[in-house]
């Protein structure tokens, strides 16, 4: 589906190129002015400066680009904090149950600057024996500013903008059989933290032009064959509860990246998992598509 907002993209025009911050819109990348940051974190850096000039930005005076090529739309948030088990059909079809009182969300992190792609790179295949690679469809909340400690009821505030990503994960390396106690048998790093696992974009849409953020349609196809088709209204810890949540662990900072959760229709419950060539679609209403093939080519920091 082609977003009907713009949103904050980067940019090169070649493989040398540095990175330039542009706005995508129509499916064309339109250059913003000189006098703009050259690359998100810098703008996310200074986010209540540059708020206003984005929400007076006038997409249609910008001068289209041809012969570009998108890269991921932050590179790189400070942090990437990812909660776990946040919407019911997924905690369902994982063989859990629901609580009904809220609980405190879970979380877990990613290595930003190692794990973010952007659409159409490679999701490269992890190394290792038994590595099962699944998919998660997911809503990621951009944070505006340095915050800590904040409710819920303020942490709306905090948001600079929403992303589409994928919490991509190595199933197999997940269990460990041979821990040396109970408190390690459940392998986080290896599970979630490998190079390219976290694929987002293709750009920002700042959170004014996105409205009601819990009720958008969230969906994930695996070669053209939908296994993801939900709603962010089944978020079980809402966007502010995970900001909130989040911010009392550790100081959020300009740039840091929350992923929401993934509904139900990961490959893990059925045992497909994705193999080499494999392409992976993700779509939230209004937020565009992001979309990376799995490959098995020699991994290469170049290529994130
Ligand atoms: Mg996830």
């Amino acid at each position: 589906m082609r977003s009907p907002h713009w949103s904050l993209i980067q940019y090169r025009r070649s493989e040398s190129d540095s990175t330039h911050l542009g706005v995508l819109f129509e499916d064309a990348v339109h250059a913003l002015p000189a006098s703009w940051p050259e690359n998100a974190a810098q703008l996310l850096d200074e986010w209540r400066q540059w708020e206003a000039k984005l929400r007076n930005l006038d997409v249609h005076s910008l001068q289209t680009l041809s012969e570009t090529e998108l890269i991921a739309p932050l590179t790189y948030p400070r942090k990437i904090v990812c909660a776990g088990a946040n919407y019911s059909d997924h905690v369902q079809e994982m063989g859990g149950t629901v609580p009904s009182v809220p609980s405190e969300p879970f979380f877990f992190l990613k290595p930003p600057s190692t794990t973010i792609v952007g659409t159409g790179s490679d999701i490269l295949f992890p190394e290792g024996e038994g590595v099962k690679l699944d998919f998660e469809a997911e809503l990621g909340v951009v944070i505006a500013d340095r915050c800590q400690g904040i409710d819920a009821a303020h942490a709306m505030e905090h948001v600079a903008g929403y992303v589409v990503a994928n919490d991509v994960s190595a199933r197999g390396l997940f269990h460990r059989g041979d821990p040396m106690a109970p408190a390690f048998a459940w392998d986080w790093f290896a599970h979630k933290a490998f190079d390219g696992s976290c694929p987002i974009g293709p750009g920002i849409v700042p959170a004014w032009l996105v409205g009601e953020p819990q009720n958008l349609r969230i969906t994930l196809a695996v070669n053209g064959q939908t296994k993801q088709d939900s709603s962010t209204s089944n978020l079980i810890a809402g966007i502010p509860e995970l900001i909130a949540a989040a911010s009392r662990h550790m100081t959020l900072e300009p740039g840091d990246l929350i992923l929401t959760g993934t509904p139900a229709g990961v490959g893990m419950p059925r045992g497909e998992f994705l193999a080499p060539g494999d392409v992976i679609s993700v779509e939230i209403e209004g937020l565009g598509r992001l979309e990376n093939r799995v490959s098995l080519r020699n991994r290469s920091l170049a290529q994130l």
